[in-house]
């Protein structure tokens, strides 16, 4: 039988639909949410991820402002607007767009920012919290990751999850939202002896590489739940890193690319920057 599509588009439509009833209700109380986006440089692909947070920002109402800086701009200056807006009340999260240009110190900038103000979620104090288990913001992609799960109505504890790939943004946090739902977690890498293994263990696989079309349909057990975070420009096409036509006929439910996890990321900023409006 073919697999469930989760649809993350419409998913991620109902969490902003949500998202702007709640903000509808702080703004009766005289409270707007707000987020600064800082972006330096002329990298064309932050550019449109910047746009579409601006975007989801206008549709939920939650206040919005754009900090466009030149790739000339010095590591003083720019540590100094991080400091403007982590004293700026109207705004509630502050997002830099990375990556930053060469010669600009990435881990200073985002050990700047407010942890409370920190709603991407990398400041070393939320990845701390995340992982002895208090609250924290976590990054936008697993935080949706976890998102989708939940609302297939899988459920995860006790259940087997893989994770494919350790980055800072996906592979650890997705590991760690995981384990905190009482999941048992493996995490592979590219130096996992047996990745196809380790990968048929899996009740939930999510995959985060950056390989086109790497995992294939005799690397997954029948019924498991396929998330696939990739994203890969193919002949001018965006495809995933599972081997999405294959592994539908094994799995019960998979996201597609894109359409799947893509849209949960910016959905997860909004709600983080909710979160904090709400708490500070
Ligand atoms: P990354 O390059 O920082 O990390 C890739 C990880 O994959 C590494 O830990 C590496 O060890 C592992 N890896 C590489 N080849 C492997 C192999 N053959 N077997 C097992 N592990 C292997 O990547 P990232 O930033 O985590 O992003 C991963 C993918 O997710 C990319 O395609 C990226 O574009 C996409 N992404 C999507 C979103 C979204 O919003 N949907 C957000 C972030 C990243």
């Amino acid at each position: 039988m073919a697999a469930e599509i989760i649809n993350g588009k419409q998913i991620a439509a109902q969490i902003r639909s949500e998202l702007k009833e709640q903000v509808e209700r702080m703004a009766a109380q005289g409270r707007r949410p707000g987020l600064a986006v800082v972006l330096v440089g002329d990298n064309p692909a932050s550019a449109v991820y910047v746009r579409q947070k601006k975007k989801a920002c206008h549709e939920i109402g939650i206040y919005s402002e754009e900090h466009k800086l030149p790739g000339t701009i010095t590591q003083g200056e720019l540590l100094a607007l991080i400091d403007r807006l982590n004293a700026d009340p109207k705004i509630h999260g502050i997002l830099v767009q990375l990556p930053l240009p060469d010669g600009l110190d990435e881990e200073e900038v985002i050990n700047r920012i407010n942890p409370k103000k920190d709603v991407d979620g990398f400041h070393p104090t939320n990845v701390g919290r995340l992982s002895i288990g208090l609250p924290a913001y976590v990054p936008c992609t697993p935080a949706g990751v976890l998102e989708l799960v939940k609302r297939t109505g899988v459920a995860i504890a006790g259940k087997k999850v893989v994770v494919l790939g350790r980055s800072n943004i996906v592979g650890k946090p997705a590991a760690m939202l995981f384990l905190r739902e009482n999941a048992t977690v493996t995490v592979c890498h590219s130096r996992t002896v047996n990745v196809q293994q380790e990968c048929a263990q899996a009740d939930i696989l999510v995959v985060a590489v950056g390989r086109p079309k790497l995992v294939k349909k005799y690397w997954v057990k029948p019924g498991a739940v396929v998330i696939d975070v990739g994203i890969n420009r193919v002949d001018g096409k965006i495809v995933g890193d599972v081997d999405f036509e294959e592994v539908q006929e094994v799995a019960s439910a998979i996201t597609p690319v894109p359409g799947g996890v893509g849209p949960m990321t910016i959905a997860m900023l909004m709600k983080n920057t909710v979160s904090s409006a709400a708490e500070n």
